[in-house]
């Protein structure tokens, strides 16, 4: 990894646990906010938690509803700026009241919203999500504006993106968009964080233009055809996405933490997650994402990163929700100095 890619960065290699604890400037009092772009989906989530799911045609009586703020991009946005950082992020909503919703939503996140485009055509992206009483779940998901998430829309964001400390990628919008976003970002030398998700294949030249990556296991099986049952398979995985030009991988590992690997930096180890009681696992990956973001923006080797992700990931799975439980760095900070905390 360049100097100069991760601006304000001090050191990517191993620091030890004394130490991290000991580098408080960034921990106690943030330095200047670091700029976060992010460029992705907003859904809203309709929840239904029954007895059981229903089968075609059927109708099933009971259950409680709710509804929550979604979307990977906007869940990443909102764990960044929760996180600390400076973010804008870049959307498409439609015209309708779960967009005017979630607009309120960033707003109050204190994100920048000038590039969160109102769609005439397509309404909102909605999430329908049916909880079964043994947790298991169906899901549909309408895209509707996030669809037309456009390449023109990206470079509409240009400035926001080439003055952003780093940028923040999913794949819930056209893949064509996150590929002008990239480019866009290469030109300026902005790093690029993408979260592979939902899974699909990525082509090499895309990958040549990712910083991190950041797929879970599932998605890391799918982008490289190793299954992920040991750590030698997560070493195996990682070795040939960094092969492909991908500067640092971090496969996250549900509660037992976080994969991190990198070639330059001669790193290729697990960062235990923190133990906390579960009570709604949905979205830890977008927090651990934003929560990560914020860290290597503020210059943080990639360790000390990934606990303080971990960190923040394990937070927001013990509340419901995807949005609202997304943590504040207070809390996240709080945890990390917890005693006996995972190192
Ligand atoms: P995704 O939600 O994308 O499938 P993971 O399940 O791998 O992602 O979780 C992302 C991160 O959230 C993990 O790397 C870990 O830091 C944290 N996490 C997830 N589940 C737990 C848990 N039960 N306890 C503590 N941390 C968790």
């Amino acid at each position: 990894m360049k100097n100069s890619e991760f601006r304000g960065r001090k050191n990517w290699g191993h620091v030890p646990n004394s130490e991290i604890r000991n580098m408080s400037p960034i921990f106690k009092s943030p330095i200047s906010k670091r700029k976060i772009a992010v460029v992705g989906s907003s859904n809203t989530d309709m929840i239904i938690k029954t007895g059981k799911i229903p089968r075609p045609g059927e109708t099933i009586l009971g259950g409680e509803f709710h509804m929550a703020a979604g979307g990977k991009g906007a869940n990443q946005a909102a764990s960044a700026a929760r996180a600390g950082g400076d973010v804008a992020f870049i959307a498409r909503i439609g015209n309708d009241i779960f967009g005017k919703k979630a607009v309120e939503g960033f707003i109050h996140d204190g994100i920048d919203v000038k590039h969160v485009y109102k769609d005439r055509r397509a309404a909102s992206g909605i999430a329908l999500i049916i909880v079964g009483a043994d947790g298991e779940n169906s899901i549909a998901v309408a895209s509707g504006a996030n669809a037309n998430l456009t390449p023109e829309d990206v470079r509409r964001a240009g400035r926001t993106i080439s003055s952003a400390n780093i940028l923040l990628m999913q794949l819930e919008t056209p893949l064509e968009t996150v590929r002008e976003a990239a480019e866009i970002a290469a030109s300026y030398k902005v790093p690029v964080i993408l979260n592979p998700a939902p899974a699909r294949p990525l082509d090499d030249h895309l990958l040549r233009r990712i910083s991190i990556l950041t797929p879970n296991e599932t998605e890391t099986e799918i982008l490289t055809g190793i299954k992920i049952k040991k750590e030698s398979d997560m070493a195996k995985a990682a070795q040939r996405l960094l092969k492909k030009g991908v500067r640092a991988v971090f496969i996250t590992l549900g509660s037992k933490g976080v994969f991190v690997a990198s070639e330059t930096e001669k790193i290729r180890r697990i960062i235990p997650a923190f133990k906390v009681t579960a009570v709604d696992t949905t979205a830890a990956g977008d927090i651990f994402n934003g929560a990560l973001a914020v860290a290597l923006a503020e210059g943080r080797p990639l360790l000390d990163a990934a606990r303080f992700a971990n960190a923040a990931a394990a937070l927001s799975v013990t509340k419901i929700g995807a949005q609202p439980s997304a943590p504040h760095r207070r809390d996240i900070e709080k945890l990390l100095k917890t005693k006996g905390s995972p190192s």
